[in-house]
């Protein structure tokens, strides 16, 4: 039987998302059924209601960052039974046989990973739903593949960024290297930023955060930065000159970046995270100089995300989250939008009675 289930959905990229009833399929032998309590909301959300990567379609359930209880699982499962707290983040499958997929990077799979919303749902025949839809909804049903463990130390509500904040900040720091003595600049702190200046503190890294203005600065001392940068401060980029070895850049809208990498020591890099679309100035002279780069990183592989979690746990991290109700989630994509954000919107899913 499938299994009936309700949500908010975007109908169309100016529309503000309304309530929405859908079926998800009935479990499979692999399959791990849950009951979502929280969702984060992410920026990439926005992106995609937007439709500012071109392809989306509609109605879009968009939500990857799932924090649930499982309440049932297929014959063959093996990792998860009733009652596990559990996460789901941006993937829900991939090949799985491709050089990424086999080396537990499966968010790079080589003919592409299916994303939990908006993307060719692969039991369309069975959920009736042309496309994957995601976590701004009660239920949900992922292959245990794809469906992590939640430590029972992190509460659900503040577990749910984790799933896809956590884990895009998480991977490219440890990618570079980061531990004791490494200095790490954190540019916008918004859900990512937030996340990435606590993991780096508690790899040992000297924190700065760069953003747009002071507001934040008592936030980010709080999360442990040692030093607060406002971009547009020409002489306070100036003294930070070179003295980077690793800049996570979270910016979600074009801005400039040449500036940025004055502040990178030699062969220092600064990870694009943002989804902009637009192009971003990039001169060669700064690079070569010092041997600088600009790379970009996608979330992290399930078993990265994992680790994640667990790292998380052990060094008491989860996310600053804003509890709203589903019939707030409008209000809350305005204030993403002007950045208002502390640090993330997390949706209380047990209020859609309310909603629906
Ligand atoms: P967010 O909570 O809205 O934070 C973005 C921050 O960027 C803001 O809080 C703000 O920080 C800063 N900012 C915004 N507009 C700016 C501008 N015009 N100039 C300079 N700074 C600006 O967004 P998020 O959820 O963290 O996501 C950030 C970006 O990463 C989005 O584009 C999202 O789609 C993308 N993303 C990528 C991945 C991946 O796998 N690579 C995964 C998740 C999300 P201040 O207030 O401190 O200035
Ligand atoms: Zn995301
Ligand atoms: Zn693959």
């Amino acid at each position: 039987m499938p299994i009936a289930t309700r949500a908010f959905a975007a109908t169309s990229a100016e529309a503000p998302l309304t309530p929405f009833s859908f079926n998800r399929r009935d479990p499979g032998p692999d399959d791990v059924a849950i009951d979502i309590k929280f969702a984060g909301i992410c920026h990439s959300d926005l992106h995609m209601v937007h439709n500012d990567m071109g392809g989306s379609t509609y109605p879009l359930v968009p939500g990857h960052e799932i924090a649930g209880l499982v309440t049932a699982v297929g014959a063959n499962v093996t990792k998860f039974k009733v009652g596990d707290r559990v996460g789901v983040g941006c993937m829900v499958d991939s090949c799985r046989t491709c050089a990424s997929c086999v080396e537990g990077e499966e968010q790079y799979c080589i003919p592409g990973f299916t994303g939990t919303y908006g993307n060719p749902d692969k039991h369309s025949a069975e959920s009736g739903q042309p496309i994957t839809q995601g976590g701004y909804s009660d239920k949900i049903v992922v292959d245990q593949a794809f469906v992590l463990n939640i430590p029972d130390s992190i509460p659900l509500d503040v577990a749910a960024p984790l799933l896809c904040a956590g884990i895009t900040t998480y991977s490219p720091l440890r990618h570079w290297g980061v531990g004791p003595g490494s200095k790490v600049a954190v540019v916008g702190l918004g859900g990512l930023g937030h996340m990435a200046v606590k993991q780096a503190v508690a790899m040992g890294a000297e924190v700065t955060v760069m953003s747009t203005s002071d507001r934040k600065k008592a936030d980010a001392e709080r999360m442990g930065a040692k030093h607060f940068l406002i971009n547009s401060d020409k002489a306070a980029m100036k003294a930070a000159a070179e003295s980077f070895d690793l800049i996570i850049n979270t910016v979600s809208a074009t801005h400039e970046i040449a500036s940025h990498l004055q502040l990178l020591a030699r062969d220092g890099t600064m990870v694009m995270l943002g989804l902009t679309t637009e192009g971003l100035p990039v001169f060669a002279v700064p690079l070569l100089w010092r041997r600088r780069s600009v790379a970009g990183s996608l979330i992290g592989g399930i078993r990265e995300t994992q680790e994640m979690l667990d790292f998380c746990a052990e060094h008491g991290i989860a996310s600053d989250i804003e509890v709203i109700a589903p019939d707030q989630i409008n209000e809350a994509y305005a204030r993403l939008e002007k950045s208002d954000v502390r640090y993330r919107f997390v949706i209380d899913i047990e209020k859609l009675d309310l909603a629906a």
